[in-house]
């Protein structure tokens, strides 16, 4: 506060209450949300690195706020999950997600796109009847297994370790597959992920946005996508914002590919005119 005038700093304390009545007041605004519907979904595609077709979508929440507008889940998420919120959240964007891939199959029979990827907080994850969830929410949507593909976080990984295991290997037993979401990121080492039943890595934006300019963070990423490949693991690399990412990565053998160089998030209105296969003339 120093050099502020008596003005400005009362000014300061009442904007500070303001944002704190605001914050709050979307804690308690996220329940009465689910209810009324307030939840949108944004689709961002994930392409083939080797030929940049479409070959899924990650669903990226959204809440359509009464007064403030359209929120991203840096407003949201994190109080949702210290509210408990994102169960009920989550649950919503599966059933949504699947839904949708279910119509876009149904219209389209020759689409490239094979899933819909669906981030899943920890909270969700742990309650005791998830996979039930999933199940139903499969049955409810008229949608296969594989086209889902569940995203979990390291951190998920690091605790209760027996329970997730179970459930991990119960979900690929029907056929869904499991991503490491912002692989890089948490505590977990790569020999730790040899025991855990996943299929995908999302390589976090973090370890991309260096490739080009350091020579070590090419390397780092270079050994992670051999070693992921000895280990049976699909990669995708998140946050490519430019083509000479996109060439590198392919070249180090990564095989998909997701960032605002191909699409961002779009409306689901947007996706099939993306992942039509183009019929010669
Ligand atoms: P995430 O799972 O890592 O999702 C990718 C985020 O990176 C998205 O932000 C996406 O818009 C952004 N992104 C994608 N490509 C690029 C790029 O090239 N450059 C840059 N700068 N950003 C890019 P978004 O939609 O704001 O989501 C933020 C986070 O919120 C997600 O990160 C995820 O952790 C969380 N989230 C989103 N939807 C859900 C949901 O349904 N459930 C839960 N539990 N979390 C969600
Ligand atoms: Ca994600
Ligand atoms: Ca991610
Ligand atoms: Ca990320």
């Amino acid at each position: 506060a120093k050099g502020m005038g008596k003005g400005g700093w009362q000014r300061y304390q009442s904007d500070l209450a303001h944002s704190m009545v605001q914050r709050l007041e979307l804690r308690t605004q996220l329940h009465e949300a689910i209810e009324d519907e307030q939840f949108m979904l944004q689709f961002q595609p994930i392409v083939e690195l080797a030929d940049q077709r479409v070959t899924g979508v990650e669903a990226l929440v959204r809440w359509q706020h009464p007064t403030r507008g359209l929120l991203g889940p840096f407003h949201f998420v994190e109080a949702a999950e210290e509210n408990g919120a994102i169960v009920g959240i989550g649950s919503w964007v599966l059933r949504e997600a699947l839904r949708q891939i279910a119509v876009w199959k149904a219209e389209d029979p020759q689409t490239t796109l094979r899933y819909v990827s669906v981030n899943v907080s920890p909270l969700q994850f742990r309650a005791a009847d998830f996979v039930q969830q999933v199940r139903e929410a499969l049955t409810e949507a008229g949608a296969r297994p594989e086209w889902l593909l569940l995203e979990i976080t390291e951190s998920l990984v690091l605790k209760d370790a027996d329970k997730v295991v179970q459930d991990l290997r119960a979900l690929r037993a029907i056929g869904v597959r499991v991503a490491i979401d912002d692989f890089g990121t948490g505590y977990s080492s790569l020999s730790y992920l040899r025991q855990m039943p996943v299929d995908v890595l999302k390589l976090d934006k973090s370890f991309i946005d260096d490739i080009l300019t350091s020579r070590q963070q090419h390397a780092l990423v270079d050994a992670i996508v051999t070693l992921a490949g000895n280990l049976d693991l699909a990669v995708v690399a998140e946050g490519i914002e430019e083509a000479g990412q996109r060439i590198a990565l392919d070249t180090m053998g990564c095989h998909y590919g997701q960032g605002y160089h191909f699409a961002k998030p779009l409306w689901p209105a947007e996706i099939p005119a993306l992942t039509t296969v183009a019929v010669p003339a």
